[in-house]
């Protein structure tokens, strides 16, 4: 079970950042991931308007962008939505699913996310499907109910093949954006139970990419990331400052 899979770190800007500053933070993530050894991945997720600045900034260097949502559908009177065609058009190539703000602020089922997660499939993007209990449901010991009903909505509506090209980001909500993350251990146990349930789809699936997300910083990220199911990070407030964001992608 213990495969050597390639770490990757991605940022998840959120609704941060304006022309000027996105400007100096890619411009220091491409000279920092410059430095990197070969076999980290290192990625960013950012708001749609600003795709086709990341585009020009980032295009041709190591470092892949996506965005952080896309629809469940393809084109068609869905005012606000954004198709996974339209990123595609702008050079990226991942795009988050189910991120836990999303589930909460607007009301995204398991059932939703699980189509955007196939939709983004066949347009060509990387999903990288977000899943976390919160902390009454970890009290109330059903962490493992929680995640793994998440994740088996998304392996219901995906074949094998499928299956094995998503990347996994457990994020506890109760660690996103807390300062409290959840430690090494914790982590581990989740991702172990989850590397399971992947690995029972096929065993291409038991070694789909396992990030961890949820107040990733410098000082936490290479305890985490030495886990053995753990094989990087989803990385909010901390890929907003590059000397944090380089940090983190060092430890990996
Ligand atoms: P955080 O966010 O690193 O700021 O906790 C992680 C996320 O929500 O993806």
């Amino acid at each position: 079970m213990s495969r050597q899979r390639a770490k990757r770190v991605i940022g998840n800007w959120k609704m941060h950042g304006r022309l000027a500053e996105n400007e100096a933070l890619l411009r220091s993530v491409v000279k920092d991931a410059a430095s990197l050894s070969g076999g980290v991945h290192v990625g960013v997720c950012v708001p749609s308007p600003y795709l086709a600045q990341v585009q020009a900034l980032l295009g041709g260097t190591r470092v892949g962008y996506g965005v952080q949502d896309i629809s469940a559908h393809t084109h068609g009177a869905y005012t606000g939505e954004v198709a996974a065609e339209m990123a595609i058009d702008f050079g990226a190539t991942l795009a988050i699913v189910g991120h836990s703000e999303r589930r909460a602020y607007h009301r995204e089922s398991a059932e939703l996310v699980a189509t955007k997660t196939r939709r983004a499939l066949q347009a060509g993007l990387t999903p990288i499907v977000c899943i976390g209990e919160t902390l009454e449901e970890r009290e109330a010991g059903a962490t493992e109910a929680v995640v793994g009903a998440q994740l088996d909505a998304v392996l219901a509506l995906l074949s094998a093949d499928e299956a094995a090209r998503i990347v996994v980001a457990y994020e506890p909500v109760w660690a996103i954006g807390t300062g409290l993350s959840a430690t090494s251990a914790q982590a581990q146990a989740v991702h172990a139970f989850l590397r399971a349930r992947l690995a029972a789809k096929g065993a291409a699936v038991g070694d789909v990419p396992l990030l961890y997300g949820g107040s990733v910083k410098p000082e936490n990220a290479e305890e985490l990331f030495r886990q053995k199911d753990i094989d990087g990070g989803l990385i909010g407030g901390a890929s907003l400052k590059s000397k944090d964001f380089l940090a983190i992608c060092e430890a990996a």
